[in-house]
Order: C-alpha cells, then structure tokens, then sequence
C-alpha cells in the first residue's frame, strides 16, 4: 500500500478548517442557486419484485479477484480435512447478515470436501422474543432477565438438541440463541462458538447466564478484537467478509449504472455523497443531512440515503419521518426505502457515489463500509464499532467522531480527488487481504486444522 504525503496528512480534522480556505477541483465547484438545479424525481422508480437468484459461485471464479495462488492455498489447507464434516447451526435461514454469510460459505467449504452440513433451529415466539432481548441486553440496552426467560430459552434449546443429531467431527454454533445445545456434546467432537456480537458491554445479568455455557466450547470467536470478553477458553479472531461475486459486490456494466441512476433521479455529472444503511438512529442519518449541508455550502454536491426496512419496523418507519423532515424540500436529498431484493441498485449507488458515508454513532462491524471500500470509493465513517478495523485514518478511509467532522471530509474528500483516490485503492487493498469470503474460508481451514490437531 502506498502511504499518503505529509501535505495529504495535513487535512487534520478541525471545526476551524472547515471555514479557510480550500484548494478546488474542477468537480467541486461551488454549490449552484438551487433554482438551477434539475428537479428531483418527486417518486423514485423502484424495482417491486425480487430478481431470479443466481446460482452460487465456484472457488475458481475468485482466481480472477485473489489470485490462483490464494485458491491453491485453500485446495491444500483443506487437504488436511478431507472427510472431515461439519455442522454450522444458526437461527435464521434468511435474512439478516449471518445468515447471507452462511450462504456463500458453505458451499465453499464443501467444494473442498470438507463436508459442511448447515441446520436452522426452531422456536416459537416466545423463544425469539427472548432470544431478541438477549441480543439487546448483550449489546448493552437496559434488561430484566427473568426466571421464565431462563427456562424459555433453556427449554427450546433443549428441544432443538433433542430434534438435531450432532454426528459430526466440528459443530459451530453461531451467536447466543443456539449457544445452549452445548449440551450435547460429546467429548469426541470439537464444538465453536462463533459471536457476531459485540459483548463489550453486555447486561451482566444476561452475560452471566450465557457464560457457563460458552466455556463448555473448545473456543469462541469473535468478529473484533473490541468485541469480546474475558473468556477461560481460546479465542479467535475473524473478520466478517463480503462475497465479491455477490450480487451487491460484483462488477457491474456503466450503463446499468446509469439506469439505476436514471431512475432514482441522481444527476452523475454532479459529486454523490452516499449513505446505505437500515434508516435506525444507530446510524445517525440525521446527522449526515447536516453534515452534508454544512458541506454543500463551500462544494457542489448531492445527497443519497439509501435504506430499507422501514415498513415492517416501526421504529425504522419512525426515523424515516425523522429524515424526510430534515432533508425538507430539498432537491439535492435524495432519500430511497428500499425493499430488501435491491441488492444490485445498492450496488449500483455505491459505484456511481463520489464519496461514501457510514456515519454511525453505534455499529457492529460495519459491511456497509466493507462494502464501500470493495469498490474503490473514499469512505468517511464513525470511528466506532469494527469500523476503525476497516478504516485506518487517513490511510484507507477518514474516521470522523462528529456531525462538523464529517462535514468536514465531505469537503476536504471532494476538493482533494487524488488523495480521495488514494484512499479509495488503499481502501480496497485492505478488503482484498482481510474481509473477502476466500480469506474467510481460509480463516476456517486454519481453525478446523487446528481444532483437529492436525497443523502440526
Ligand atoms: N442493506 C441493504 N438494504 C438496505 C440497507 C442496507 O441490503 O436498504 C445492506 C447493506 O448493503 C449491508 C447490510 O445491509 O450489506 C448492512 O450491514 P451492516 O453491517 O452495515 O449494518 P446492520 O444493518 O447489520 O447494522
């Protein structure tokens, strides 16, 4: 990777410089009287069904993207496993980041004969109610862990140990709704616990009941070094990964960029600032209107807020009222309520952004930015959550901690396109060695080795 220069590092974030002058570029030209302005499309034309899905990509088809040498690696990592079977059990089929990554993985891991059989627990609502609450309190909201939901989650993870065979040589069970079914075990198999969630500041409550049963594992593993806790078992440290033949990751032609473009009424000839995220205040999108518009007042420049999910959640519905509000009449605020098959238009949007934003005030990882760094795009993000994994300030992405801070890297990112460029291909170096779904399985190979007793 290349380093930036000192006069590039002199881009500090300050309120003060906010208001000096900059240096502009060509395509940072100061923001025309909105009169000037094309329309905005008053109602975007958004795609109502879902696509026909796409068959999974073979190991073969990364050679492109990694190299045949990281592919090699993986045949041979896995030469070692050969008959080996796993079970991965998870609570949800569809939906949801964990169950997406499941998806792409285990038809990756079985591609190399390490058998991988993936099993969906059942519950009822009172079980996922429960379970909901867990990962709430876990993550730190306020909670008062009854005996009834003791014996609801015990109860329906004993049903599921009784319902599910664990035959196989490596079970891993994924997040805390499933973590009970240690039980189980017999002492002839190895058993991983695989946390997508930050436990940095769990209910103590809640931790505490969980805790007995994680140490029964032969290991845990988290997505952060920030995530986890003190454990009396090894942990491991894995990255969250992107598909980047996925449909919201692939390549993808100019002019169905344009399209897309086309139709949610986005002017490419102008910069695009964009933000793709759940419309939760978690990811301050309020925020980013004003920090957009504080920006827009020295650089020409527009304003996407992409999102989904607000319809079936009332408080998603209720933070998209919040956003309309903020962004008023507008016509450089374009905001999108995407239905969840859209995988390609976000894609799209990505790709035709000059600059992405992921403002978030509370994060888990962050595939949004992962996302946005895959594509070569400069990224200023909240340096919480796995975010600063991915951003490294000034070098892959800008790290900002407040509304005048990111206003402030819209403008520097807009007015210093060489320096955002660099940072868009650093970006993307970083993803390549770290959270692609190759290095993922790689990741897994490793542990299944190790677990087996067999890298020596
Ligand atoms: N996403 C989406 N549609 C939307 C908003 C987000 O498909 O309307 C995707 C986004 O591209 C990313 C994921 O949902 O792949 C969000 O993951 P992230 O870790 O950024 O945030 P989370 O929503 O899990 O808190």
């Amino acid at each position: 990777m290349m380093e930036p220069t000192q006069s590039q590092l002199a881009g500090e974030v300050t309120s003060q410089a906010i208001t000096s002058p900059e240096v502009q570029h060509p395509s940072a030209i100061p923001a025309p009287a909105p009169a000037a302005r094309p329309e905005r499309r008053k109602k975007p034309r958004i795609r109502q069904t879902p696509p026909e899905p796409v068959p999974p990509p073979h190991l073969d088809d990364y050679k492109g993207i990694v190299g045949e040498a990281s592919i090699d690696e993986l045949r041979f990592l896995a030469n070692g496993l050969k008959g080996k079977t796993v079970k991965m059990v998870n609570s949800t089929a569809v939906g949801g980041g964990v169950a997406e990554m499941l998806n792409q993985m285990v038809p990756l891991l079985n591609e190399v004969e390490v058998k991988t059989h993936w099993e969906v627990i059942t519950g009822g609502n009172d079980f996922f109610e429960v379970t909901k609450a867990f990962h709430n309190a876990l993550q730190g909201s306020d909670y008062q862990l009854t005996q009834q939901a003791r014996d609801i989650f015990l109860m329906h993870n004993q049903i599921n140990s009784q319902r599910i065979q664990f035959n196989e040589d490596f079970v891993v069970i994924h997040d805390p709704q499933p973590a009970a079914l240690i039980h189980s075990r017999d002492d002839s198999r190895r058993w991983v616990w695989r946390c997508h969630i930050d436990l940095s500041n769990p209910s103590r409550e809640v931790w505490e009941f969980l805790a007995p049963f994680i140490e029964r594992y032969d290991a845990a593993i988290f997505s952060s070094q920030s995530f986890t806790r003190q454990l009396a078992i090894p942990q491991y440290l894995f990255y969250p990964c992107i598909d980047p033949l996925s449909e919201k990751n692939k390549e993808l032609e100019d002019s169905f960029i344009q399209k897309v473009c086309d139709e949610f009424g986005i002017d490419r000839s102008r910069p695009i600032v964009t933000q793709v995220s759940r419309f939760d205040r978690a990811k301050d999108p309020v925020g980013v209107i004003e920090a957009f518009k504080q920006a827009r007042k020295y650089v020409d420049c527009q304003l996407v807020l992409a999102g989904g999910g607000a319809t079936d959640d009332p408080e998603g519905a209720a933070v998209l009222k919040e956003v309309l509000e903020a962004a008023g009449d507008d016509p450089d605020i374009i905001i999108l309520d995407l239905p969840p098959w859209c995988a390609l238009e976000i894609n799209a949007l990505q790709r035709a952004s000059t600059l992405i934003v992921q403002k978030s005030i509370r994060e888990g990882f962050g595939l949004t930015v992962t996302e946005a760094l895959w594509k070569g795009k400069p990224t200023i993000a909240g340096a919480v959550g796995g975010i600063p994994n991915q951003i490294i300030h000034k070098l892959t992405g800008a790290l900002v901690h407040s509304v005048d801070g990111c206003a402030y890297q819209i403008r520097y990112l807009l007015t210093h396109p060489d320096f955002a460029r660099q940072l868009g291909h650093n970006g993307r170096e970083h993803v390549k060695e770290n959270f692609l779904m190759t290095t993922n399985v790689r990741r897994w190979l490793l542990l299944l080795r190790i677990l087996a007793g067999q890298s020596k």
